[in-house]
């Protein structure tokens, strides 16, 4: 049994036109690959929860069929 992988959090702005601006916490698992993303637990609109749309980001851009990152 391998240890689990490091897991870095990197601190973002969602790249939406919407005007809630939320502020984003993106795991990064690696050099092109993020695992999930949440809200920034720091601020108080987002307090750690994210709509679902950008909630599901990393299946979106990691599909087989996705030809690149929006
Ligand atoms: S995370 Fe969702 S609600 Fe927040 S700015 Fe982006 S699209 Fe809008």
């Amino acid at each position: 049994m391998t240890a689990p992988a490091r897991i870095e959090r990197r601190y973002s702005t969602c790249p939406h036109d919407c005007p809630s601006v939320c502020a984003l916490d993106v795991e990064v698992l690696g050099p092109d690959r993020i695992g999930r993303i949440r809200g920034a637990a720091s601020q108080s609109y987002t307090a750690g929860v994210v709509c679902a749309k950008v909630a599901r980001y990393a299946q979106r851009v990691h599909h087989p069929t996705a030809c690149c990152i929006p």
